[in-house]
């Protein structure tokens, strides 16, 4: 029996799944990426920031050419109360590069068209329901009736992973963080530009981020505190002018520019996202021939900023390990590289969802908290989380 491996299921097409298949690649390891969904980018959603470590990561496997040309730099976090009065800014540490705001839906088609054209074969349509593991090889069952083998199965399948439940039955779920979250892209914005930051705001009904750029164009989300999860798909049965004037009136009595940039979006601009999420600590990362890799195995807060950068770090470290190792031994180092760094960030960001999520007066209290912790905030502080790097090159020690 060998344990080195030549070939990889990779189930999940968003993120960590078509970076792995490329860094796998350059491992000299054959992988597949399986897709549920038929059209990826669809009904996605979203912003989302790629950080520093996740840019540099990108690079590490020269895919950071496709991800800046798509990104809107974003140097800063400017923190507001309801009257737009300003709390705190968050900048970034000194010597590293701005974060850069991206639509979810342009990543995930550049990572597949990219993918493609490295001639990695992406399957859409095929929805993992189960595996089984040989002495030589695993196989991924699918919905459809048809199946895969290769060596190893790697779950870059999400927040809901299936291959969780298939490594660990007794694996934790995600649990509902009491908010859903809209977003889009506005243009003809009268509010002035925002200079490269974010900026966010303790509404008195909810949370808004907003970045109008030079070109007065915009992009907001709100954070809605809901008391029952609502799936996207749910949340899609409300039509999208009617959530656009339920949005506006949370914003009527905030100072801020919620309501120029909810009531100049078009209805069929409005992203609804649905329910946010934590993840707790997954305790089992890998099985056999099965490993996690994404917010599979690790999904901060959807608020930190930093659940895309992590799953990229994860994906290229996972790839790094499989060309250095024989595959038990590749999955403890690459769990031994990761752990400690994703569950740091994962703590220290937990707190983010629940502070959007507090009533009127929590959010008071936050705010004050907020004032009182910025002017401590130092930029340097967080430099161990933006500063990663990646040696590609470097060799796994087992
Ligand atoms: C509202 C919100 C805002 C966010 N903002 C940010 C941000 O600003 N910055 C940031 O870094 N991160 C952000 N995140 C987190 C970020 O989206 C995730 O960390 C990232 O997408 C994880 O990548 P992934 O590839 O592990 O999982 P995903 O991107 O979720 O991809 C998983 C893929 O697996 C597929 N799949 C699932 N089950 C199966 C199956 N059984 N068979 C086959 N395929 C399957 C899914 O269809 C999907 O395409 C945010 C998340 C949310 C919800």
């Amino acid at each position: 029996m060998s344990t080195r491996i030549r070939t990889a299921l990779v189930i999940g097409g968003g993120i960590a799944g078509p970076i792995a298949a490329m860094a796998l690649q350059q491992a000299g390891i054959e992988a597949t990426v399986y897709e549920a969904y038929a059209h990826t980018a669809d009904s996605l959603g979203g912003g989302m920031t790629i950080a520093p470590n996740g840019q540099d990561a990108l690079d590490a496997v020269g895919l950071g050419e496709l991800l800046r040309p798509l990104g809107v730099p974003m140097t800063g976090i400017v923190m507001q109360d309801w009257a737009g009065r300003r709390l705190a800014e968050f900048g970034n540490p000194p010597g590293v590069p701005p974060m850069q705001l991206v639509w979810r839906a342009d990543l995930y088609s550049s990572l597949h068209g990219e993918a493609e054209r490295r001639g990695i074969r992406i399957e859409r349509g095929r929805r993992l329901v189960d595996a089984t593991e040989t002495a030589d090889g695993v196989t991924a069952h699918f919905a459809d009736g048809s199946e895969a083998t290769a060596d190893v199965l790697i779950g870059a399948d999400g927040i809901r992973s299936t291959v969780r439940t298939l490594i660990d039955p007794d694996a934790p779920g995600p649990q509902y963080a009491g908010l859903i979250s809209f977003g889009a892209r506005v243009e003809h914005v009268a509010t002035p530009s925002t200079r490269s930051k974010m900026n966010m705001s303790f509404g008195k009904q909810a949370f808004l981020g907003y970045q109008v750029l030079d070109d007065a164009t915009g992009v907001w989300f709100v954070n809605l505190p809901h008391p029952e999860p609502m799936s996207a798909a749910e949340a899609r049965r409300t039509p999208a002018a009617q959530w656009l004037a339920l949005l506006s009136a949370k914003f009527a009595d905030d100072r801020t520019p919620a309501r120029e940039l909810i009531d100049r979006t078009p209805p069929e601009e409005l992203i609804v996202v649905g329910s946010m999420e934590n993840m707790p600590q997954v305790p089992v990362w890998s099985r056999g021939r099965m490993v996690l890799v994404g917010d599979s195995a690790h999904a901060p807060s959807s608020s930190s900023g930093q659940g895309a950068s992590l799953s990229i770090e994860s994906a290229i470290e996972l790839a790094r390990c499989l060309r250095d190792l024989p595959y038990p031994d590749a999955f403890a180092a690459y769990e031994r590289l990761r752990r400690p760094r994703v569950e740091r960030i994962i703590k220290e960001t937990t707190h983010k969802n629940s502070a959007k999520a507090a009533g009127p007066v929590g959010r008071v209290v936050f705010a004050m908290l907020m004032r009182v912790f910025g002017r401590l905030a130092k930029p340097e502080k967080a430099a161990w989380m933006f500063d990663h790097r990646i040696d590609w090159a470097a060799e796994v020690a087992g």
